[in-house]
Parts: C-alpha cells; structure tokens; sequence
C-alpha cells in the first residue's frame, strides 16, 4: 500500500537535549524516547532504534512475531550497554513501532510512547500506556481525566534496558485507503489532548504539516519534554483531511495513483475495531497478573518511615498498588518518628512527595531540625550533629 509520510522530532521547550529518537524506514516506522539522565537517555533511544533497524535489514518480518523479537534484540543490546558502562547505568527506553504489511498494521511497543489510528475523522489510542496511572485507570483507582494531571504520570512500568528481558505488547489492525496512523512519544500526549490532536488531525491535508502542527502545538502548550511524532498516511490519497471524494467504486481508482499492490482487493480480514479493543483489554489485563511491576524509580523520591520508626529516603512512591510496594530503601537517618511533632509525623508516615533526591535530603534536613525541638531536646534519642547515617545507600 501506498504511503505518504511526515515525521519530526524536536527538544522542546524546556529540556537541554533530545533524548526521543524515531526511525523511518517505510513500511517500518520506530519512535524510542529514552530515560536516565542526559546522555545515557539519548543513547538507550538511540540504539534502540539502530538495533531494530539492522535486525529489520538483516531479517525482514517473516511474520509479526518477528517484529517483537526486534524490540527484545534491542532491550539485550541496551540492557548489555548499561551494565559495562557506569555512566550509562540504569538508563531505558520505550519504543512504539509499526510495521504496515499489505492491508495490516503491525503494533508493538512498550512504554508510554503511544500509536493512533486517525480514521473517518475519528482518533483512536491503539496501544496501551505501560505506566502506572493507566495501571490504576484499568483498576478502577483512577479516573481517565485525573491521569494527565497525576504527579506520577511519568511513571512507566515496562522499558527496555531495565531488565535482560522485556515483554513486549503487539497488535494488529486493518488498515485502508484514507487511515492515518501516528506514533507519538509522551512529550506530545503530556502536553495536547486527544480532542485537540484530533483537531490538528483533521485540519491538516498533508502528513508532514500533520507532524509539524503537532510538534508546534505541544511546544505551544509548554513543551516541558522532547517531542516526536510520525504520521502516515495510507492509501493512494495524500492525507485524508480533504472533503471526502463522492463514493465511486473501487474500480474506477485511476491507474495513476493505485496501490502498488496488483492484486485484486482482498476479502476484508479486518475486525471490528471495539473487538480488538475488548480483546486487548483483555490480554493486558490477563497480563497484569503476570508481568512483574517494573518501574523506573529514576525520577522520583519520597520521604517515609521505615518499619522500626526511623525517617528515611526511598525511591518509588509511598502507595502500594494492588498489595505490592513500590518504594525502595534508599537512604536511613537516624531521626526518630516518634521525635517529631505529630502533624510532621503523619506527614512521614504517609510518605512525603518530592521532586528530586536534592529535595529529599532538604525535606529530611528540614525533619532533622523540627526533630531537635520538638522531641530530642537533649540529643541523646536523634543522634544529633551526626549529619545522616547513610544505611543502604548506593545499594543498587
Ligand atoms: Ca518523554
């Protein structure tokens, strides 16, 4: 089937570097959006798709299983970089590919980076965010309009480097004359809403101007991220934003601008879009009870108690989800709960939200000095002056 394609990535408004990087290879279209600090992000995205792509080369999809195998080849290379170079340790990727196969389009991914189907003017999200929130959407714990806003939003439970091995999401749709697929990283989601894209979708006649209204609007909107978006446009029709043509049989599709495909038209193998919803939904969910929760604690830190009282410094977040915790120790002080005030108390013992270690270790500062006044008036029971005992830390 015939193409038209429009793709860009940009740095945002906000980050220093672009750490998203996308692979246009038609019919293969890959977009990876890396994490773990400057350099390490970029280069997990980036060998992601160098890897997809020489295994692309070297092994053409025989079938779409082959495209998983791709995305696990890659997770192994990232995972092997990560572990022989400390600098580049802990860093990940998502990656969200589709690979158009004859009337079919083939899905896989992992991560947030999402793919759409733009059809008959109507927006559809066909992959589904490996991230907390939509965990707790699909629990029932959370409504789909608090997830955009959600402090822990950027919270993804499955990227590839992060373990030797990844599971791997894939799909497959029918496709047709006048479908538009997009392939997004969060730096576009996080900032537009559906009901705009789908705007921006609809107004624009061409896939280039498509991608670059997106990448604009997200940039408009903030762009407190990287951005990069692919569109593709299928069929014979460039884009599908003009006024639909009077229906004329297929027949009478002008030689000129017919598929490459000389075959006549195939029975329709497609099946209705709400199944493959409902069918997703239910693989995901079967899923969920057996993939362990994997999450990228990088970016986000609290300040709780530990089981025998005492303040500490965790990675994670303070909530379980489903009985299973999410914090990792990475820090223990030696400040009592028991020697702060009460409101403070509570406070801890539900676990303090910050943004950075930095903040961390100021909050707990802060906790120190309330501690001296308020409980350990003598010093004896808070270990005053001792500056932090670092139990635990740079363990992992
Ligand atoms: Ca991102």
């Amino acid at each position: 089937m015939k193409v038209s394609i429009g793709a860009r990535t940009d740095v945002g408004q906000v980050r220093q570097g672009n750490e998203d990087s996308m692979l246009v290879e038609s019919p293969l279209f890959v977009i990876a959006d890396g994490m773990g600090g400057h350099i390490a992000g970029d280069v997990a995205s980036a060998t992601a798709v160098e890897v997809i792509g020489q295994m692309y080369r070297q092994h053409p999809p025989a079938d779409p299983s082959t495209l998983e195998t791709y995305i696990e080849e890659a997770n192994r290379a990232i995972h092997e970089k990560a572990r022989s170079e400390p600098q580049l340790s802990g860093m990940g990727t998502t990656c969200t590919l589709v690979h158009l196969d004859g009337d079919v389009a083939h899905f896989a991914h992992v991560g947030d980076s999402r793919a759409y189907l733009f059809r008959s003017s109507e927006l559809s999200q066909i992959t589904q965010d490996h991230t907390l929130v939509e965990r707790m959407v699909q629990e029932g714990r959370l409504r789909r309009e608090e997830a955009q806003q959600h402090p822990q939003r950027n919270i993804i439970t499955r990227s590839l480097g992060v373990e030797p091995q990844v599971e791997v999401d894939s799909i497959d749709i029918g496709i047709d004359d006048g479908d538009r697929l997009m392939l997004c990283s969060d730096g576009l989601t996080s900032m537009v809403e559906d009901e705009k894209i789908a705007e921006i979708l609809r107004s624009s006649a061409e896939a280039q101007e498509a991608a670059d209204r997106l990448v604009d609007a997200a940039n408009a909107a903030g762009g407190e991220d990287n951005i990069t978006v692919v569109v593709v446009d299928v069929g014979s029709s460039s884009g599908n934003a003009a006024p639909l043509p009077p229906p004329a049989p297929r027949e009478d599709t002008s030689p000129a601008v017919r598929d490459e495909d000389p075959e006549p038209p195939r029975p329709r193998r497609r099946w209705p879009r709400r199944v493959l919803i409902t069918l997703l939904l239910g693989i995901l969910i079967a899923g969920g009870a057996y993939f362990a929760i994997r999450f990228s604690l990088n970016n986000s830190y609290f300040v709780g108690a530990t089981e025998d009282g005492y303040v500490a410094i965790y990675t994670g977040i303070p909530d379980e989800v489903g009985g299973v915790s999410l914090r990792e120790e990475h820090e223990v002080t030696d400040i009592l709960v028991d020697d702060l005030p009460e409101s403070l108390r509570d406070n801890v013992e539900e676990g303090i939200k910050v943004d950075s270690l930095d903040e961390a270790q100021t909050t707990v500062e802060n906790l120190r000095e309330r501690s001296l006044e308020f409980g350990g008036t003598d010093g004896s029971g808070s270990g005053s002056g001792t500056g932090g005992n670092k139990k635990g830390s740079g363990s992992n």
